[in-house]
C-alpha cells in the first residue's frame, strides 16, 4: 500500500456553492515528500485539514496504509500538522513546548523527558531546551513548532507553508533542517507552498493545484531538467 491515498476527494462549503477541493486523487509513498504547489485559495489547506482530521470530506476517501481514516478521530490517525503561524506558547520554555503534546495525552514523565531530548537532538536544539520562546529567532521558532509535532511520532507530517514567515537566511537553514529530517527518519511529508523554488528544493514530487483540482503531478527531478 502507498502510505497515503486520496481518492476522489471532495470538500464543499456553503451547501456546494464553494468547492474547495474538487475530486482529487493522489498517492504518496512511505518516506516520500510531496509538495502541493498552487496559488492562495486553491484548496491546499483544506486538503491538509481533511488528512489530519480537522475537516470531514464531503465525499471521497482517505486511506493510510490502505485503511480508510475518514471516520477515525484526528488523535488516532498518526498524522501531524504544523501550522504556518507556528502555534507555540511564547511564555513557556522550549522544553515545555516540546513536551506539551505528550503531557495532554498523559504520557509518563520519564517517557516525555526521553522523547523531548530525542527530538531536541534531531532538531539540533539541545542547547536551547531551557530558553524562553520569546528569546528565539524565526527559524528556531519554526523548529520548535515542528518539534512539537514530531514528539508525538507521526507517520505522516503535514507542513502548511512552514517557511513563508521566515527571512532569507532562516529559510535556507530551515530547508537544510527539513532535508535532514527526511533522510534521518524517513518521514512521509506533504508540504504546502505557493513558492515553486521551495517546492523544487524540498520535494521528491510536486502536485500542482488550482481551483480545487490537481492539474499535474511530476517528479521534481523531471521539472528541473533542461529541455
Ligand atoms: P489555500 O490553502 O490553497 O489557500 P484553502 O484550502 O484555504 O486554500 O481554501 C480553498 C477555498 O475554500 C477558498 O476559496 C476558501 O475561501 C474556501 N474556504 C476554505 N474554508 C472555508 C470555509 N470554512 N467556509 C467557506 N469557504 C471556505
Ligand atoms: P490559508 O490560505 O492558509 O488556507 P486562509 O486565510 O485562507 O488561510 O484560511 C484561514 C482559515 O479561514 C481556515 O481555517 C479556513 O478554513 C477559513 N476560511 C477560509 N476562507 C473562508 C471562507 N470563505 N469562509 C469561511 N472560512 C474561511
Amino acid at each position: 500500500h502507498p502510505k497515503l491515498e486520496l481518492i476522489n476527494l471532495v470538500k464543499e462549503y456553503e451547501d456546494g456553492a464553494v468547492v474547495a477541493v474538487d475530486k482529487i486523487d493522489l498517492e504518496i509513498q512511505a518516506g516520500e515528500t510531496l509538495a502541493l504547489l498552487g496559488p492562495s485559495g486553491c484548496g491546499k489547506s483544506t486538503t491538509l485539514n481533511m488528512v489530519v482530521g480537522l475537516e470531514e470530506p464531503t465525499s471521497g476517501d482517505i486511506l493510510i496504509d490502505g485503511q480508510s481514516v475518514v471516520r477515525m478521530p484526528a488523535g488516532k490517525r498518526n498524522v501531524g500538522l504544523v501550522f504556518q503561524d507556528y502555534a507555540v506558547f511564547t511564555t513557556m520554555s522550549v522544553r515545555k513546548n516540546l513536551a506539551f503534546g505528550l503531557e495532554v495525552r498523559g504520557t509518563p514523565k520519564s517517557e516525555i523527558k526521553r522523547a523531548v531530548e530525542e527530538v531536541a537532538e534531531l532538531l539540533d536544539m539541545r542547547e536551547q531546551l531551557d530558553a524562553r520562546i520569546r528569546d528565539l529567532g524565526g527559524s528556531e521558532l519554526q523548529r520548535v513548532a515542528i518539534g512539537r509535532t514530531l514528539v508525538t511520532k507521526p507517520a505522516i507530517l503535514l507542513l502548511d507553508e512552514p517557511l513563508s514567515n521566515l527571512e532569507y537566511a532562516a529559510r535556507l537553514s530551515m530547508r537544510r533542517e527539513l532535508r535532514r529530517l527526511q533522510s534521518e527518519i524517513g518521514l512521509t511529508i506533504i508540504y504546502v507552498t505557493h513558492d515553486q523554488i521551495e517546492a523544487l528544493s524540498l520535494a521528491d514530487r510536486i502536485a500542482v493545484m488550482n481551483a480545487g483540482k490537481i492539474l499535474q503531478v511530476e517528479d521534481s527531478a523531471v521539472i528541473c531538467q533542461k529541455p
